[in-house]
């Protein structure tokens, strides 16, 4: 096999200019003693914010900001090559200042509670500049209602660490303790079965080598059964503490609460989910039918049912697909994309070292950065066009928006880059005529929504039931939450042969240890899909008011950027927009395979 290069041997022409954010390492040297008086100065204004808030408010922003720079740079040089001891150094001092200026200003939220609506108010009319800081002190104040006297809140506080304990526990356990044993992969080699290879082999071609992976990685997780059981019962019961404490009726209206979600939506989401599992129910047994099985396992959801999507295709042409592909979000869109192949926003190939996927991240005050391992699939040219939706998204919102206001919240932090993706593929099925592409795209867009829309709503369901289940006082234990498990899957994958092994799943999914958090990926990506297809109306009203979410940042409440840009999550459309082209799409794939 070929020696990775290393970075020094890599091809400036492809890799990203973090010059941009600090043209050396001395110029980041000196910013970062330059932070100490900053963050210094950001702390003073503790106890003070009475009399002091016209001037602590861009003191904070100050610091906040410059922190997020440096921070940026050492972590992104330190992703070039995690094996750079030099960097890991800079990515560490610039985490430890990051903790630094989190303690020193933790005093800001409590202190514009106790002010109150009225004297906040007040200072926002007698200082018209500050306007760009209402939204944040208003995110503040309408956590009135719940905010406790203050030994109460110090109380809780206390608690915090004790509090994270459920969620460290399960991730000391498994990500470091769990040993999964060795599996045979396609080429007949041992390898020690990860977290990081388990879907890769469940994605192989032989099924006796994703059987085998499957029933090793379970049973790993099984022998644990009633440690993970336990410990996921902490973290519910912890969840559902906090939320009574603050005087909210559950940990679910406590979560969506703060993150400005009404808790109708959640539901609203899984209803329109359980209107269409007929068409997951008939994609199951369109997997069945193309991969030649007598019985659908879980050891075949991943399997590809189509020749891989290898295309053979060089960056450049992606990078052009990709662009062409853009095209329906005018010329002005495309013109400013154009930068990013240009001008130093992309790190392309992989080296040593190179931290591994995909990213993009936002740099205030710089162009954003797009970090990719690009190889010649479609997966990697979807891949492109994804990051570039993140990358466009905060280039926008910088733009338009003060520091603070241009960060948006995880509610609308993968639309634009799911847009694009869907824009993409559809210019491509104009595009390519040819009878394995088109069911390339198709079978891309099925898994896409099967893993996104319906995968996760199954996992917000389960979270829902769970956390009910433990209101109503009833015992969570590895039986009863195996129960709930077993049941959701057997309704949504209906036509599968539920197992024991996939009724214990809940146990392998992180995501359970932040409460709520999950159905935001349903959501999003049915926002993408009724955005993309405003876009590609050809409306140019709708296009301009897509572009103005873009523009919009975080500056105002989520569900308000969403209506303003013309999409409405309060009402059933978007989901079920979403799951009409999953539906269109399977249509498509089931009259190719009529073909062959
Ligand atoms: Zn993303």
């Amino acid at each position: 096999m070929e020696a990775q290069k290393t970075r020094a041997q890599m091809d400036a022409r492809y890799t990203w200019k973090l010059e941009d954010i600090f043209p050396s390492d001395s110029a980041w040297e000196a910013e970062y003693a330059a932070l100490a008086p900053c963050i210094a100065q950001a702390a003073s204004f503790a106890g003070k914010l009475e009399t002091a808030l016209p001037e602590a408010l861009p003191a904070l922003e100050e610091a906040e900001h410059r922190l997020t720079r440096l921070y940026a740079y050492a972590r992104m040089r330190r992703d070039e090559d995690n094996g750079n001891t030099f960097y890991q150094g800079l990515a560490d001092r610039a985490q430890a200042l990051a903790v630094q200026l989190s303690t020193a200003t933790a005093y800001f939220g409590p202190e514009i509670l106790a002010l109150g609506c009225e004297k906040v108010e007040a200072v926002l009319k007698a200082h018209p500049e500050l306007c760009r800081f209402r939204r944040l002190l208003e995110e503040q104040l309408r956590l009135e209602a719940h905010t406790l006297p203050a030994a109460q809140e110090k109380l809780l506080a206390a608690m915090g660490e004790l509090a994270g304990a459920p969620d460290t526990v399960y991730s000391m356990l498994t990500d470091a303790d769990l040993k999964f044993g060795c599996v045979t992969n396609e080429k007949g080699e041992t390898v020690e079965l990860t977290h990081g290879r388990f879907i890769p082999l469940q994605q192989c071609e032989d099924r006796a080598v994703r059987e085998a992976a499957y029933k090793t990685y379970y049973a790993a997780y099984r022998a644990h059964t009633n440690t993970i059981a336990a410990t996921y019962a902490a973290s519910v019961k912890k969840d559902a503490f906090f939320a009574r404490a603050r005087g909210y009726g559950s940990a679910r209206e406590q979560s969506l609460f703060e993150n400005e979600i009404p808790e109708s939506v959640y539901d609203a989401l899984i209803e329109a989910v359980h209107r269409h599992l007929p068409a997951m129910h008939r994609y199951l047994a369109l997997r069945k039918a193309a991969l030649r099985l007598p019985e659908l396992r879980f050891w075949d959801i991943y399997a590809p049912i189509v020749p891989e999507g290898d295309l053979g295709l060089p960056y450049e042409e992606a990078a052009k697909l990709v662009q062409e592909g853009l095209a329906p979000l005018g010329e002005a869109y495309i013109r400013d994309l154009s930068q990013a192949f240009t001008s130093g926003w992309i790190d392309v190939y992989e080296n040593a070292g190179k931290t591994s996927g995909a990213y993009s991240w936002g740099v205030y005050g710089t162009h954003p950065y797009v970090l990719l391992n690009y190889q010649k699939t479609l997966d990697s040219l979807f891949t492109i066009a994804h990051e570039l939706g993140h990358a466009m998204h905060s280039y926008y919102s910088d733009k338009n928006q003060s520091f603070l206001n241009s960060e948006y919240p995880l509610f609308l932090a993968e639309i634009a880059s799911t847009t694009n993706e869907a824009i993409l593929l559809q210019s491509l099925k104009r595009k390519w005529t040819d009878r394995e592409r088109r069911m390339a795209l198709c079978n891309y867009q099925l898994e896409q929504i099967r893993g996104t829309v319906y995968r996760q709503t199954l996992f917000a369901e389960f979270e829902r039931e769970v956390h009910a289940m433990a209101a109503r006082g009833e015992a969570l234990t590895a039986e009863s939450l195996t129960a709930v498990y077993r049941a959701l899957n057997e309704r949504y994958y209906k036509g599968a042969v539920v197992d024991d092994d996939i009724a214990s799943e809940w146990m392998r999914i992180p995501h359970f240890y932040r409460a709520f958090y999950v159905y935001q990926y349903a959501t999003g990506y049915s926002a993408a899909v009724a955005f993309s297809r405003r876009v590609l109306s050809g409306d140019a009203e709708k296009r301009e008011k897509y572009l103005g979410f873009l523009a919009a940042g975080g500056s105002q409440p989520p569900l308000e950027t969403l209506r303003r840009a013309g999409v409405d999550m309060e009402s059933p459309e978007p989901v079920e927009e979403c799951l009409r082209s999953f539906e269109e799409a399977l249509d498509e794939l089931e009259t190719l395979m009529k073909e062959a």
